[in-house]
């Protein structure tokens, strides 16, 4: 059972693993070092676990917060279906979102993306007559490009000796791709305006726009998808439910409202953790799944962080954008409230996706670049059984951070009036957006409540409110640091930015650690298992 830090459970001072965070990333680890008979103590800060897979409550609804839909769950073999089999001893199962994941909306113009490459393909000639050339080329990049990936990912987990000798092998190729920006390779293969920002409309899953964002990130959202969306039956906190039986049985224990403060390193090896109330952990193996910044900036002591050269990497990278989400609740269910299980990307009219968020950077109140509008329950078959006539909707918008940092420093729910307008404002336009394109809520909607950026900041610690941890632009491929290993002896990284963001890269951030640490090829090891079970 999750435990909560403040109960002062009768806890041990000293384990294999400490992990901090519990993202999926964190989850992952912990669970596969689990596995291999490590005791693991996961210390979240959070009152609730799972970082971003966590749920919210509230008036008697219950909203996801950074799952709307997984790829490539769906195929019974695929290696994300049986890492996830894995973590969770094939108790997680997944509801198929059907043939269309996504809408991409530009002005009044709809363009579906349907499930299966083919049938992608298909359908975007049927939009594009003329580019059929361009859209078959598009299409064997985007595989080209996923594959370099697969190497260039494994030689992180390389141990060092290894990594010197052929790591640049299993690097290189990546870079073809990586090192380009979305805009580059698409209006390489095209002219027409309209397709790249039809291409380039899921550009809100890695948050960065075509003419920043790098190729290769790109083409791994789009592959990912090309088999379907889908959605963990009972919600995101399915997993982390799962999960914690298998690190239990291991000996360990995940730990709520556990605010970890400092790791503690002593001649250059990390040898426990500090928490805010001043209680001491040791352990063998410290893990950090609590994002780049927030560990070398926060949790390492600044002098070691100095001294090992790793304050030099912080110019290299930067934070991703941060966003806004309106969390609403509905009277009636999804099948009477005719809610599809597609997810809606809505663009403005404009040159490009680039121009677009520019204009808005500089007047929050020209139209929104990008509204993201999701239906949870209507993806989840357990839905209604959990909440009978009841409904609900996410919609995302970009948000600058720059916006609300005035209230940086105020109290959650407390911030004041004029900060409750600024957020009413935004909800108002937001719902504008959604009765555009489902005028049957209108005089449905019984809850909305706005998250910012400082909400971000308070419940997962990203100090700017990114959404998506680091960016994902052609030079944050190019760093070598963003691996589990780290200058400090038996101190780990994991989760989003070691690989990049999303659902499915932040399982393989685990395995990544995980593989590092015991030095076992964990995914042959699974797959493996896999193919004897069948
Ligand atoms: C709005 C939104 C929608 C998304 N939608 C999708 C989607 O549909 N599909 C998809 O694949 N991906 C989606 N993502 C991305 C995906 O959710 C993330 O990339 C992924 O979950 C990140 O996992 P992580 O392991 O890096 O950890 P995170 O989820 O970033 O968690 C880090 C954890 O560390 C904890 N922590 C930080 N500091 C401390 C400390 N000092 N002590 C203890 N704990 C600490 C935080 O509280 C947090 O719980 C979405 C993300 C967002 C924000």
């Amino acid at each position: 059972m999750i435990q909560s830090f403040k109960q002062n459970y009768k806890l041990q001072v000293s384990y294999d693993a400490i992990i901090i965070g519990s993202g999926l990333g964190s989850l992952t680890t912990a669970a596969l070092l689990s596995k291999e008979g490590k005791k693991v103590l996961v210390l979240e800060k959070h009152y609730t676990v799972g970082g971003f897979t966590h749920v919210f409550k509230r008036k008697g609804y219950e909203w996801d917060v950074g799952i709307h839909y997984i790829g490539e769950v769906q195929r019974p073999n695929s290696v994300i279906k049986r890492l996830f089999d894995y973590i969770t001893n094939d108790k997680l199962e997944w509801a198929d979102l059907g043939e269309v994941y996504d809408k991409i909306i530009i002005g009044d113009r709809e363009y579906d993306f349907v499930k299966g490459v083919d049938n992608f393909k298909k359908k975007l000639v049927e939009y594009f007559p003329e580019e059929s050339e361009a859209i078959e080329q598009y299409v064997s990049l985007v595989f080209e490009s996923t594959k370099t990936a697969q190497k260039f990912y494994a030689e992180k987990a390389m141990p060092n000796l290894v990594s010197k000798i052929l790591g640049s092998f299993w690097r290189n190729p990546f870079y073809k791709f990586s090192d380009k920006t979305t805009y580059e390779v698409l209006s390489s293969l095209t002219s027409n305006k309209e397709l790249i920002m039809v291409l380039s409309g899921q550009y809100g899953d890695y948050g960065l726009t075509p003419k920043k964002s790098s190729f290769a990130m790109h083409a791994a959202v789009a592959r990912h998808y090309f088999s379907g969306g889908s959605f963990p039956v009972g919600g995101s906190s399915k997993i982390a439910e799962y999960i914690d039986p298998i690190i239990e049985n291991a000996g360990g224990t995940v730990l709520i409202s556990a605010d970890v403060k400092r790791v503690i390193i002593e001649n250059n090896a990390a040898t426990g953790v500090k928490m805010a109330d001043g209680k001491i952990f040791n352990a063998d193996l410290i893990i950090s799944g609590a994002g780049y910044f927030t560990t070398f900036e926060k949790l390492v002591s600044p002098e070691i962080v100095e001294n090992l050269g790793i304050k030099k990497q912080f110019q290299k990278v930067e934070r991703s954008v941060s966003h806004a989400c309106l969390y609403i609740g509905l009277d009636g269910n999804p099948d009477e409230l005719k809610l599809p299980k597609t997810n809606y990307w809505v663009y403005p009219e404009g040159k490009d996706h680039d121009e677009i968020v520019e204009n808005y950077i500089k007047d929050i109140n020209a139209p929104f670049p990008v509204v993201y509008i999701s239906f949870p329950s209507a993806k989840d078959p357990d839905w209604s059984n959990r909440y009978p006539s009841k409904s609900t909707i996410d919609i995302i918008t970009l948000m600058p951070f720059d916006i609300f940092a005035e209230w940086e420093g105020t109290r959650w729910m407390k911030r004041g009036e004029k900060y409750d307008t600024i957020k009413e404002n935004i909800s108002q336009r937001l719902l504008e957006v959604l009765y555009k394109h489902q005028p049957q809520l209108r005089g449905k909607v019984a809850y909305y409540e706005l998250s910012t950026p400082l909400t971000t900041q308070h419940f997962v610690n990203y100090e700017k409110g990114e959404i998506y941890g680091l960016d994902h632009s052609p030079s944050r491929f190019r760093q070598r640091f963003l691996q589990p290993r780290t200058p400090i002896k038996n101190f780990y990284l994991t989760g989003q930015d070691i690989v990049t963001a999303g659902v499915a890269a932040a399982l393989f951030s685990g395995v990544l650690t995980a593989s590092a640490i015991t030095g076992k090829n964990i995914i042959n090891k699974i797959m493996k298992k896999a193919f004897q079970k069948n």
